[in-house]
């Protein structure tokens, strides 16, 4: 079914982690998404979710927790990832640390690029909220599927619109039960998940 997209290439070396305290707030909403079930893993042991924040120098773009990582209940810096650089067209991208890049992060990627007030990207997975929020929140089409060029690109259209920037959270309507949300600060992308969720849950009692 991936026939004809071009697949996520990352070309990682392999270095140390980042400083704890570099990626203690983070890791701290990433563990908040955690026991909320927006990230963790599939029965089938297929992984879901990743989280980002802008790099605070020049050295990289973003910090985002590494591949195969959402089984972990807790997380430290082993777990994430630099991206150094990234090439929407070809779906490549660069990173260094201990562990792979997201491959998920050229979405990440799209929002900081398009938009150089966000801090903060959390990519999460929820079949209630997926299905709920079509049709009231921001949407990616349905024919782009995740991990895509033209999933990166969708991103870059759909947030550079005013309205949709507001809202701070799309769906992503190509990518069963996927989310994403984004902010000026990793509180406001976390906070507009957990009211998303919130809504979302007193709907149904
Ligand atoms: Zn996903």
């Amino acid at each position: 079914m991936d026939e004809g997209y071009i697949k996520y290439q990352a070309d990682w070396e392999k270095t140390p982690p980042v400083a704890e305290s570099a990626i203690e707030e983070l890791n701290q909403w990433r563990n908040q998404l955690y026991k909320r079930g927006l990230l963790g893993v599939y029965p089938n042991g297929i992984g879901f979710g990743n989280v980002s924040q802008r790099w605070p120098t020049e050295e990289a773009l973003f910090v985002i927790s590494g591949s195969t990582t959402g089984q972990f209940s807790q997380l430290n810096a082993l777990h994430y990832s630099l991206v150094t650089k990234v090439i929407p067209a070809q779906n490549f991208l660069y990173c260094r640390g201990p562990i792979i890049a997201s491959s998920e992060s050229m979405s990440h990627a799209a929002i900081y690029e398009q938009c150089p007030a966000v801090q903060a990207a959390f990519h999460v997975h929820h079949k209630g909220m997926w299905d709920f929020y079509y049709g009231t929140l921001p949407a990616t089409a349905a024919d782009i599927p995740y991990g895509t060029p033209e999933m990166a690109f969708a991103i870059q259209a759909l947030v550079q619109q005013a309205a949709n920037y507001e809202q701070k959270c799309f769906v992503m309507h190509g990518h069963e039960e996927g989310l994403f949300a984004f902010g000026e600060s990793l509180e406001e992308a976390g906070k507009v998940l957990i009211n998303l969720l919130d809504k979302w849950q007193n709907t149904q009692s």
